[in-house]
């Protein structure tokens, strides 16, 4: 058994009357199927108005003429499409009962009342009618239908416009009736019946809640929804283009949007559908075969944010309490006039900071309900009161999704957004349900541009962000070990809602590029294949050409070439990250050059595997100095190859076989006379002492050699530069034996002083030093701060090899979306 439910907006014209019938009938081939419409579009507020009319002595002929049109129209379009077939029987109960509507009516105006058990009688007339009509179209193509008369059946309180159905005695009723399996089963939504069988409705909207109760008395599998748009969407797609379609939700989420104020879904629909574990799902009628939107215990797929609700034109009335009261009492006391007079409340709030309780409810009745409030207090507690009062103009805007009042960062942004609107917030409220976060807010003006503008900042722009495209240069050992770590990690930072994409990468040869992203796990096979002849225009060209959201130049080369190039790419809206220490390294004016152009255009510039390869080094010591700290003295091991060979040396292996072992196991550089020389930790100091704030050179840093000054070896290639290095080990044998001979050992270090002069060293260090025990490659980072002083801040790790280098060039990356 499957519940179809079709609102006003599927059945607003004949045309629309044949399209439902013919869903109905392909339904009912699969399984059999129970129908709920409500009545035509326009109806029920025509009737709404009608009475609003009659009770004023106005023209109330004005609306309910309209009503009487739509129905003539209907009539005759049915004729027209089956002109043999006899309409006579409807025109007769669709006539029969526009009169008894209109007797009611006359008998209002003369009383110049209407109470809420005779609208309830004439608000519901339309939704009989639709099942009349669609009965009668059902019965011309021959099939077998019978109907349930919700008046009779369905079981309701006394509450005459918003009444809660009585679901166990409903159903008792509707199997009562024993309905054959062959017939398709027709129901009113809307209307039920109190147990002294007056008519009573079940609020705006409310066809959905009876189709939900319908579920649950027939035992359905699922309750189909079916309007005129695809789903529930992240907002109102008729007031947000760009509003995005929810494939798949949650009862919970669910149940927040449609009592948020989604109109989509009435806010009692979900809890019977919930309770009896029945999917319910939204459909179009105006386009079928679309998907729709699945609603289920439990969702598929969760997204951070659902969606957006709002719910517009509400007053509070809020009533101050003398500091000294209990409030506890005064609750219980405005509980009891609310139910005694019946008042629709939306919910009531305590405001402890200002001893006041506020009460939320439509603007229509505001004023109605303040004069009954003001009696109420006047007559038994006027002492315990300071003043009532009545602000109007009041928008509840809340954010829907699982555990949404736990983000943070959503949070944030939805409640600058709303700060930024000039809308007065008068409170926050997490809902405990912990799927929804609302801010009450008063604002005289439309709030739906502010409400477009979230929609924005919470659905594009942060998605935006979180989305990346990077192009790669440079595919050695640190390249690919990038490319393995970001395929390892796709899946998991897709589901944190991280999108990355690969569009390019290339070597100094070749290049591919796919602004659909290429296959990480395929891209050796596709550079094999596609072999375009790397050009660094060609990809200016390509990035220039597209229109990318956050694109990022990776250069995992050591190349100047490339590094000189930063400039153009943060101009076409690059960011760029890399292990390649040339353009840091470069002149200063270059160096600022590339701060400033990263501060005009908003972009990044990250090198963090500058130092010490992924030891958070760089961002660590930014933050320190922008939260106000100095630093007065630095010394570390800065280089992995050094920090190893000086460990051997320590030990009493000899230079040669020290760097052998280095070189073997890939801690050096292919030629290790770069590590050697010691230009390498020069450069790192440089980038540390810049970033301190020195504005130095690379020619202003000392450099210590390790070699006599007479041994030249820049011409010398890996292979001579070996055999040379054997030749000078026993000068090195002698500086070890000295200071093993204190009882230290020699350690290759950077020193930044306090005057910031740095120095590339080889220094004996004793046992007290924290740089005795460093070696195998660890660098560390002594830092001696304002803060930091006697014991330095210090920072040790491994600070050489392709995964920790990766890793930290990875780690720079979630950078630009934090
Ligand atoms: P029906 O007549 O089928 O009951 P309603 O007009 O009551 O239709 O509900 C459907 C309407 O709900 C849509 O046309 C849309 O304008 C509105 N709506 C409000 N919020 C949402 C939302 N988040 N997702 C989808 N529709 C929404
Ligand atoms: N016709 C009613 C209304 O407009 C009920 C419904 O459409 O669900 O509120
Ligand atoms: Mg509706």
């Amino acid at each position: 058994m499957r519940v179809l439910k079709f609102g006003g907006s599927s059945l607003s014209n004949a045309d629309l009357f044949f399209k439902v019938s013919n869903i109905i009938i392909q339904k009912n081939k699969i399984e059999q199927v129970a129908i709920v419409l409500s009545a035509p579009a326009k109806i029920t507020n025509y009737f709404i108005k009608t009475i609003e009319y009659a009770v004023r002595d106005k023209n109330y002929l004005i609306y309910f003429n309209k009503i009487i049109k739509i129905f003539n129209n209907l009539l005759n379009d049915i004729n027209n499409k089956y002109p043999n077939s006899d309409c006579e029987d409807i025109k007769y109960l669709i006539n029969h009962e526009i009169r008894k509507t209109k007797e009611i009516l006359y008998a209002v105006k003369i009383l110049k009342k209407c109470p809420d058990e005779i609208q309830s009688i004439i608000i519901s007339r339309g939704e009989k009618l639709s099942v009349i009509i669609m009965e009668k179209i059902l019965k011309i193509k021959k099939i077998k239908t019978i109907v349930i008369n919700p008046e009779k059946k369905i079981i309701a309180n006394n509450n005459f416009l918003n009444a809660t159905v009585n679901i166990s005695e409903s159903k008792k009723n509707i199997q009562e009736m024993h309905i054959p399996v062959d017939n398709i089963i027709l129901m009113s939504g809307f209307v039920a019946r109190n147990k002294k069988k007056e008519i009573v409705v079940l609020g705006r909207d409310g066809s959905d809640y009876s189709a939900a109760i319908l579920s649950v008395c027939l035992e359905a599998s699922i309750c189909e929804i079916w309007t005129d748009v695809n789903g529930i969407y992240s907002f109102d797609p008729k007031k947000i283009n760009s509003a995005k379609l929810i494939k798949n939700i949650s009862y919970e989420e669910a149940k927040e949007f449609s009592q948020l104020g989604s109109k989509v879904l009435h806010s009692k629909t979900i809890l019977p559908l919930e309770k009896f574990n029945i999917s319910c799902i939204i459909k179009n009628t105006l386009q079928p075969n679309a998907e729709g939107t699945f609603i289920s215990k439990k969702c598929k797929k969760n997204t951070i944010i659902k969606g957006i609700s709002c719910l517009n034109n509400f007053s509070i009335i809020k009533i101050y309490i003398k500091e000294k009261e209990n409030k506890i009492d005064i609750f219980s006391h405005i509980k009891k006039i609310i139910s005694n007079y019946n008042i629709q409340t939306y919910f009531i709030s305590c405001l402890q900071e200002n001893h006041s309780i506020n009460i939320y409810f439509s603007k229509e009745k505001n004023k109605e309900c303040y004069n009954i409030f003001k009696k109420n207090f006047k007559n038994k507690k006027s002492n315990t009161i300071k003043k009532i009062e009545i602000i109007d103009s009041i928008s509840i805007i809340s954010i829907i999704g699982k555990n949404i009042v736990f983000n943070k960062k959503i949070n944030k942004i939805f409640l600058k957004n709303i700060l930024q609107s000039n809308c007065d917030i008068i409170s926050v409220i997490k809902n405990s349900s912990n799927n929804s976060i609302s801010i009450i807010v008063q604002k005289d003006k439309d709030i739906q541009s502010d409400i477009n503008h979230l929609h924005k900042n919470l659905f594009f722009e942060n998605i935006k962000k979180r989305k990346i495209e990077i192009f790669l240069i440079g595919i050695g050992k640190i390249g690919k070990t990038l490319l393995n770590q970001l395929s390892n990690q796709k899946n998991i930072l897709k589901k944190n809602n991280i999108f990355i994409k690969l569009c390019s990468i290339s070597n100094t040869k070749y290049m591919i590029f796919n602004s659909k992203g290429i296959n990480i796990k395929q891209w050796e096979l596709k550079i094999k294949k596609n072999q375009e002849n790397f050009q660094i225009e060609k990809l200016k060209k390509y990035i220039s050409k597209n229109k990318f959201n956050n694109p990022v130049l990776i250069d995992c080369t050591a190349s100047q070439e490339i590094s000189d190039q930063y400039l153009n790419f943060i101009s076409l809206g690059c960011h760029i990250i890399t292990p390649n220490k040339k353009a840091n390294t470069s002149s200063y004016v270059y160096y600022e050059k590339l701060r400033n152009i990263c501060l005009q255009k908003n972009r990044k510039f990250l090198y963090e595997t500058n130092v010490g390869a992924g030891l958070p080094i760089i961002d660590n010591l930014q933050k320190l100095i922008q939260s106000g700290d100095k630093i007065i003295r630095f010394v570390g091991i800065l280089s992995g190859s050094l920090s190893f060979i000086f460990g051997k040396l320590n030990e009493g292996f000899s230079l040669y076989e020290s760097t052998k072992q280095a070189m073997e196991i890939g801690l050096t550089e292919p030629n290790p006379k770069e590590d050697l020389s010691g230009i390498d930790v020069a450069r790192k100091l440089l980038i540390i002492a810049r970033e301190i704030g020195y504005k130095l050179e690379l020619k202003d840093i000392k450099i210590d050699s390790l070699f006599p000054k007479k041994f030249d070896y820049s011409k010398l290639n890996t292979k001579e530069f070996l055999s040379e290095i054997n030749n000078i080990d026993s000068i090195i044998l002698e500086k070890i034996k000295k200071s093993n001979s204190e009882n230290k050992v020699l350690k290759h270090v950077g020193i930044i002083n306090q005057y910031g002069k740095c120095s590339v060293e080889i220094i004996s260090v004793n046992k007290n030093d924290p740089l005795y025990t460093v070696k195998n490659g660890e660098n560390i980072l002594s830092f001696y701060t304002k803060y930091y002083q006697p014991i330095p801040l210090i920072l040790r790790g491994y600070g050489a090899g392709n995964n920790v280098t990766a890793s930290g060039i990875f780690s720079d990356l979630l950078r630009l979306i934090s």
